[in-house]
C-alpha cells in the first residue's frame, strides 16, 4: 500500500468554519491527506479510510466521589 499520487485529484479543500469529518472528508493515512471520496477505501493507496477523528472530544470524564463513598462503606465496630 503505497501512494500513487492519484489522490492529489481528490483532495479536497479545507472547509471553512466547520469540520472536514462533518461535511463529508476522509483522510487516507497513507496519502496524509483529505479525501473527497464517497467510497471506504483509498482510490489512490487502497487503504481504508478514516471518516471520523482520532481524538473524541465527547469524552466524558467521570470523577467518582471516592472519598464519600469509602466512609460510608467503612463498618462500624461499637
Ligand atoms: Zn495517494
Ligand atoms: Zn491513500
Amino acid at each position: 500500500m503505497t501512494c500513487k499520487g492519484i489522490c492529489i485529484r481528490h483532495k479536497a479543500q479545507k472547509p471553512v468554519g466547520t469540520g472536514r469529518y462533518s461535511t463529508g472528508q476522509k483522510r487516507c493515512q497513507i496519502c496524509e491527506l483529505f479525501l473527497k471520496w464517497d467510497g471506504l477505501w483509498c482510490p489512490c493507496c487502497g487503504y481504508r479510510l478514516r471518516t471520523r477523528p482520532r481524538n473524541l472530544k465527547y469524552k466524558v470524564k467521570l470523577r467518582a466521589r471516592r472519598e464519600d463513598q469509602q466512609l460510608l462503606l467503612q463498618p462500624r465496630q461499637n
